[in-house]
C-alpha cells in the first residue's frame, strides 16, 4: 500500500492522501491531511458458512480524501444545521402524534411514528447534502465516489459498508 498519492498510516490504520488538491471544490489547496475526510471501508475475509456457525471477520481501514480547510468547515457546518433542522421536524410529526393520539387509531399511530423516524434521518441526509451543494462544493459522498482510491478498494471486493453477520 505505497503509492505517491497516498501513504499509510499504520497507527491510525488510515491511509492518508498526499494530494494538495481539494477533492470538493475546484481550487482549494489542502493544509492539513486531518482537514480530509475519511472515510471508512472494510473487507470481508475469512467467512466461515456452516449451518449454526455463522461468523464474519472484517478489516477496516479509513480512506482520507484530501479537502481543504473551507470545505471541511462547510462540511461539518452543514452536519450542525441538518441535524438542528431534521431533529425539529422529526419533533413536530411526533408532538403531532401525541396531541392526536386519542384520535387515531393505533395502525396511524405506528405509522406516524415511522414517518417521524424517516422525517429525520432522511431530512438530515437530504439536507446535509443540500447545504453542501448551495455553497457550491461536493458533497461528502461524491467526494468519496469520485475518489481513485475508494474506487480501487470496491473493485477489490472491500465495501463502504458494515459487512452483516
Ligand atoms: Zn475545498
Amino acid at each position: 500500500m505505497e503509492d505517491s498519492t497516498h501513504v499509510l498510516n499504520e497507527r491510525l490504520k488510515r491511509i492518508e492522501p498526499t494530494s494538495k488538491k481539494c477533492s470538493y471544490c475546484f481550487d482549494g489547496k489542502v493544509e492539513k491531511v486531518n482537514d480530509s475526510y475519511f472515510v471508512p471501508i472494510f473487507k470481508e475475509k475469512d467467512r466461515t458458512n456452516i449451518i449454526v456457525y455463522r461468523s464474519v471477520k472484517y478489516a477496516k481501514l479509513d480512506i482520507g480524501i484530501p479537502r481543504c480547510p473551507n470545505c471541511r468547515s462547510i462540511h461539518e457546518a452543514s452536519k450542525k444545521k441538518a441535524l438542528l433542522f431534521s431533529i425539529l421536524a422529526a419533533v413536530a410529526v411526533l408532538a403531532f402524534i401525541v396531541y392526536n393520539f386519542i384520535d387515531f387509531n393505533v395502525i396511524v399511530s405506528v405509522i406516524l411514528f415511522f414517518l417521524a423516524g424517516f422525517v429525520g434521518f432522511g431530512g438530515y441526509v437530504y439536507l446535509q447534502n443540500n447545504f453542501s451543494r448551495k455553497a457550491g462544493i461536493n458533497t461528502l459522498k461524491e467526494g468519496v465516489e469520485n475518489d481513485p482510491l475508494v474506487q480501487d478498494f470496491l473493485m477489490k471486493g472491500w465495501s463502504l459498508t458494515l459487512p452483516s453477520a
